[in-house]
């Protein structure tokens, strides 16, 4: 696709122009259900595909249509679909493109309702889910077959920060023609842009980063004409409803004007707290691309345009500790979600990550003691002394 603006300017302008909505500035919100039909074979038609126009809003309504144009251009894709949450776009995803009898090859690490759909959820309907560790892309290539339908994972995956490589997972995904699929939460398109490494679809938790505000639940799936299509008329249409209301398209795309200059703000402060972090002796490990100590940061130079806002790290005192620590903390905020202006702190095992059992924690590379903070945008000193003054208390106990 042709491309003449860069994105920031496209995350603020495209597919709106407000001399079309009577000068207003801000795009309108559509708060309709349903739409009239200038005559009653005109509705026939447009039932029938062949006429273009709008019928009822769990199809297509033009303020989520104008939202899924801007992430289809920031994703660089074909087309976009506005769902009512992450698991929405995540779910609606699978219903399209998986039978019975069906394969998905998944990677070790995946956000929790994600696990759970899939290894507790989908596994009930006759399809088979193969979990492989996709760091090592000679493991997918060992798994793969005729059955293997869709290729599956997050990079950086939540909530260890682990890497994987796109382009060569989807070389070898599409050997047997696999759709591959990527949850781009944590990089967003401002980092990383799935598609153009090879990827098929894209999905999202628009919650985080993309809203960006913490006030609202959201998803996007972005891929071309083709797969798009077929999941609104198959996954969000009839098996899920998961439709994403006006109101919500109309906030998500307020975030969007803001997201490059945001998450440039969250990578900055994240790559001088990591740096902090791993210096202090209460701490054991910082998994943050930024380090020379994180084993993949060869892979995050070449894929990712900065190195996130998210810090996975394990403090001494394995997950009491870590519970401690976390308590002693005063201006961040205890709370799942990620992507905010509010800092964020929470424990993956006991919270976002419970839907997993502890043998399949353990199996999964999710320690019970790691805490994962989201980096807010507040002033980087208040974060870094609220974090300071929490690891010195820990460091004094425990001597
Ligand atoms: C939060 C999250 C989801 C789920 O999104 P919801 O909007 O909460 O439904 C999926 N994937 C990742 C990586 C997430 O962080």
């Amino acid at each position: 696709m042709t491309v003449d603006k860069g994105f920031a300017t496209r995350a603020i302008h495209h597919g709106y122009n407000p001399q079309d909505h009577d000068g207003a500035l801000t795009p309108p919100i559509h708060m309709t259900s349903t739409f009239a039909f200038e005559d009653a074979e005109a509705g026939g038609e447009m039932f029938a595909g062949e006429r273009e126009g709008y019928f009822y809003s769990r199809i297509a309504n033009p303020t989520c249509v104008l939202l899924e144009k801007r992430m289809a251009t920031l994703e660089a894709g074909e087309a976009g679909l506005a769902t009512a949450s992450g698991m929405g776009a995540i779910t609606s995803v699978f219903w399209s493109l998986i039978s019975s009898g069906d394969e998905v090859i998944v990677d070790k690490t995946l956000y929790g309702c994600t696990f759970a759909f899939l290894t507790h959820g989908l596994t009930r309907f006759g399809v088979k889910v193969t979990v492989v560790d996709m760091t090592d892309p000679a493991n997918l290539q060992d798994a793969i077959n005729d059955q293997t339908k869709v290729v599956y994972f997050e990079t950086p995956a939540n909530p260890n920060n682990r890497l994987i490589d796109i382009a060569q997972i989807s070389n070898i995904a599409h050997q047997v023609n696999a759709k591959v699929v990527v949850d781009n939460t944590y990089a967003t398109p401002v980092l990383t842009r799935p598609l153009e490494h090879g990827a098929d679809i894209v999905v999202h938790s628009a919650t985080k980063y993309l809203g960006g505000h913490g006030d609202l639940v959201a998803g996007m799936v972005i891929g071309s004409h083709e797969d798009i299509a077929n999941i609104r008329l198959v996954g969000v249409k009839d098996m899920t409803g998961a439709v994403m209301a006006p109101m919500t398209a109309m906030l998500v795309m307020r975030g969007l004007k803001t997201l490059s200059l945001r998450v440039a703000q969250h990578c900055k402060s994240a790559t001088q707290i990591a740096a902090a972090l791993e210096q202090h002796p209460a701490v054991v490990k910082v998994y943050h691309p930024s380090l020379d100590s994180f084993e993949q940061k060869a892979l995050a130079m070449r894929q990712m345009s900065n190195f996130g806002g998210m810090i996975p790290f394990e403090v001494v005192g394995g997950k009491e500790g870590g519970i401690t620590f976390m308590n002693r903390l005063s201006m961040i905020q205890r709370a799942v979600s990620l992507g905010d202006a509010e800092s964020l702190i929470q424990h993956p095992a006991s919270m976002t990550h419970s839907t997993y059992t502890p043998e399949e924690r353990a199996q999964h590379g999710i320690g019970e003691g790691l805490i994962r903070l989201s980096v807010g945008l507040e002033n980087v000193e208040d974060i870094l002394a609220d974090l300071m003054t929490a690891l010195d208390a820990h460091e004094t106990v425990l001597v």
